[in-house]
C-alpha cells in the first residue's frame, strides 16, 4: 500500500519559487567584476532567472542540454544557477583556473552550447574560441557599455541585452526530479577529469542535509558569503540553501584577497563563510598585523583539505568565529561530514575541544560511511585503526558522465554499491570521523603508515611557517619517509632544526620528518589546494640526509 500524499518532485527551480514568494525582500549583494557593488532581491533574482530562462530557449537551448559557465561568485552566476537547471538545461560550472587547453577538453566532453562569462575571463574565451566545436554562442556577463572588442570571438552576445529582450513571465517546467541539473568535473590529478552529474533531486536534498544545524547551520537571519567558488561543486551548495532558508547572499566576485573579502563581510554583515584553509590564510594575514577584528562573523565552515589547528584556535580564540570543520568531494555534492558538537564535547576543556574540532566530523544524515581494509573488510569504528574510507548515500556519485558502464562503486555483502572516497580515515565509536591521509599521499616507512596530515598540521603552528606540505621521500631501508616542505612567513626567520625541534613530543619519534626544505611557494590546484602530485615530481630524486 503507497503513502497517499502528494507527489511534488525535488526541483531546483522550486526553491526559487518559495524564495520569491517568502523572502521577496531578502538580498543577494555582490561586489561586481565592473568593480561596484550591486544589489538585487529574491524577487528580482527570480524575475531575472525567468528572463535567462527564455533567453535560453530563443537560443535554442533544450532539455539536458549543456550551458557552461566561466564566473566568479555573483548575481548573475546565481541567476544562471536557477534559469538554466530550472528550465530543464544543465549547468556546467568550468573552472577558469584550468588551463586553456583543459577547459577546451572538458567543454569538449560536456558538449557544451552555450558558454557565459564574466569579463575577467576573456583571455580565456580568446585562447579556446572555435576550438570546441558544440559552442553556439559566448555570452559576456556584462551590460552593453561593458562589452569587449574581441576580434577573436564570433557569436559574443551581452547578458543585459539577452535578458532585456524578454519577458519576465515564464513558467518553471516539471520534470522527473532524476534529471540532471548541473555537471563539475573533478580536479583529476592524474588522467582526464571526470564529469559529475547531479540531479534535481540529489541537488535538493543536499540543501536540506547541508542547511541542518549540525551541519552549515543557516537561517533566514544570517548573511552568508561563500568564499568558495560557484565553479567548485556549487559553491558547497549555499545558493541553493540560502533560497530554501531565506538568508542574505553575500558574493565576493573576484576580490579573494584579505582586505577585499574583510571590508565585504564588515560592510554587509556576514555571519558566516565558506572556504578553503588557503583562503582564511589570506584574511587572517590582512587582520592580524592591523589588530582588525569582526564584528558580525559567527561562523566559518573550513574544508577541501584540512584545517590546520593553528588557523582553528586563531579563528575560535583569537576572533570568536565558531569554525565548522567540513569534509566533503565534488563526487558527494559535496557535503559527507561536519565536526558538529555532541553534548559530551562540550564538559571538554578548551584545548581538548579544538583537538576534537580538528577532525572532520560527523556524517549528516543522507550519507553513510565507513573504513574498510585491503580486503574491503568493514574495521572498527575505535577512533585509532584507520582504513579506506566508502560512502553511499543520496548524493554521492553511481557512476561518472559518459562513463555508465564502468561503475566505480565497490559492492557489500548485501550488494549495495559503496564510493571509494581515496581517502583514509579513522572514526571513532560515537561516530567522529579523521581523515589521516589521501591514499595517494600516505607516507609508508616500513611497511607503516605515516599520515601527511598529522605532521603538516603540527608544522603549521609554528609561528614562522606560512604553508606546509609533507611527502614521501624514497629511502634505501625505510622504502618512504616523510620530507617536509616548507614557505615560509615574510621576514621569518628559522631553520630546518628548528622546525624538527618543534615535532618533539607532539608525535611519536618515528614520524618526525627526516629533512626540511625551504620553497618559496607550494603549487597549488584549481580549487586552492596543495598539489602534492607536483611536489612529489619535484623531489623525485631528492635525496634525504638519512639515506
Ligand atoms: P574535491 O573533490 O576537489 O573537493 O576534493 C575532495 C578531497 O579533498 C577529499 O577526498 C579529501 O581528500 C579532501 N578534503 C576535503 N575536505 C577535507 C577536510 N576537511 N580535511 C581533509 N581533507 C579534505
Amino acid at each position: 500500500m503507497n503513502g497517499q500524499m502528494m507527489h511534488m518532485p525535488l526541483l531546483v527551480s522550486s526553491l526559487l519559487v518559495h524564495a520569491e514568494r517568502h523572502h521577496p525582500e531578502q538580498m543577494v549583494v555582490s561586489r561586481r567584476v565592473e568593480g561596484d557593488i550591486h544589489r538585487e532581491t529574491f524577487a528580482e533574482l527570480a524575475a531575472r532567472s525567468r528572463r535567462v530562462a527564455n533567453a535560453l530557449k530563443r537560443l535554442g537551448v533544450q532539455m539536458s542540454d549543456r550551458v557552461a559557465t566561466l564566473a566568479w561568485n555573483g548575481y548573475r552566476h546565481m541567476e544562471l544557477y536557477y534559469g538554466v537547471s530550472g528550465s530543464g538545461a544543465v549547468l556546467h560550472t568550468l573552472n577558469p583556473r584550468l588551463h586553456p587547453d583543459q577547459v577546451v577538453w572538458i567543454a569538449d566532453h560536456a558538449e557544451d552550447q552555450v558558454l557565459f562569462f564574466d569579463m575577467s575571463f576573456l583571455p580565456i574565451i580568446e585562447a579556446i574560441a572555435g576550438r570546441v566545436k558544440s559552442i553556439k554562442a559566448f555570452v559576456a556577463m556584462t551590460d552593453r557599455a561593458h562589452m569587449p572588442a574581441s576580434s577573436k570571438v564570433s557569436n559574443l552576445l551581452c547578458y543585459e541585452d539577452l535578458l532585456a529582450q524578454e519577458s519576465d513571465r515564464y513558467e518553471w517546467p516539471e520534470f522527473d526530479e532524476q534529471s540532471a541539473c548541473t555537471l563539475c568535473y573533478t580536479s583529476g590529478t592524474t588522467g582526464n577529469p571526470k564529469g559529475v552529474l547531479y540531479s534535481h533531486r540529489s541537488t535538493v536534498l543536499h540543501a536540506f542535509g547541508a542547511a541542518l544545524p549540525d551541519a552549515l547551520n543557516c537561517s533566514a537571519t544570517d548573511a552568508v558569503l561563500p568564499v568558495v567558488p560557484m565553479f567548485h561543486v556549487n559553491a558547497w551548495s549555499l545558493p541553493y540553501i540560502a533560497c530554501m532558508v531565506g538568508a542574505k547572499l553575500v558574493f565576493p566576485g573576484p576580490g579573494l584577497d584579505g582586505k577585499s573579502l574583510y571590508e565585504l563581510m564588515e560592510q554587509e554583515h556576514v555571519t558566516v563563510s565558506a572556504g578553503v584553509p588557503t583562503v582564511w590564510q589570506g584574511l587572517l594575514g590582512y587582520m592580524e598585523p592591523q589588530g582588525l577584528k569582526f564584528s558580525t562573523m559567527k561562523r566559518t565552515v573550513i574544508g577541501g583539505s584540512a584545517c590546520p589547528p593553528a588557523m582553528l584556535k586563531t579563528f575560535e580564540q583569537q576572533y570568536g568565529v565558531h569554525v565548522l570543520h567540513a569534509w566533503g568531494m565534488t563526487e558527494m555534492s559535496p557535503l559527507g561530514t561536519v565536526m558538529a558538537f555532541k553534548p559530551e564535547h562540550l564538559r571538554l576543556s578548551e584545548e581538548e575541544r579544538l583537538a576534537v574540532q580538528a577532525k572532520q566530523g560527523r556524517a549528516v544524515f543522507g550519507v553513510d560511511m565507513k573504513i574498510v581494509d585491503a580486503q574491503g573488510q568493514e574495521l572498527p569504528r575505535d577512533g585509532s585503526v584507520s582504513g579506506d574510507l566508502l560512502v553511499r548515500g543520496h548524493w554521492i556519485i553511481d557512476t561518472y558522465f559518459k562513463q555508465q558502464d564502468s561503475s566505480p562503486l565497490v559492492k557489500d555483502g548485501a550488494g549495495r554499491g559503496w564510493f571509494p572516497t581515496g581517502d583514509v580515515a579513522k572514526i571513532t565509536s560515537d561516530g567522529v570521523m579523521q581523515i589521516t591521509d589521501r591514499s595517494k599521499d600516505v607516507i609508508k616507512s616500513g611497511g607503516e603508515w605515516i599520515g601527511s596530515i598529522d605532521l603538516e598540521n603540527i608544522a603549521m603552528a609554528h609561528p614562522a611557517v606560512a604553508m606546509a606540505a609533507c611527502i614521501a621521500a624514497k629511502h634505501p631501508k625505510w622504502d618512504e619517509r616523510p620530507l617536509l616542505v616548507v614557505v615560509k612567513k615574510p621576514a621569518a626567520e628559522v631553520s630546518r632544526e628548528d622546525i624538527l625541534q618543534f615535532f618533539e613530543g607532539k608525535i611519536a619519534k618515528w614520524w618526525t620528518p627526516d629533512d626540511v626544505v625551504f620553497v618559496e611557494s607550494i603549487p597549488l590546484g584549481a580549487t586552492g589546494k596543495m598539489m602534492k602530485v607536483k611536489l612529489r615530481e619535484q623531489f623525485a630524486d631528492y635525496q634525504l640526509p638519512t639515506a
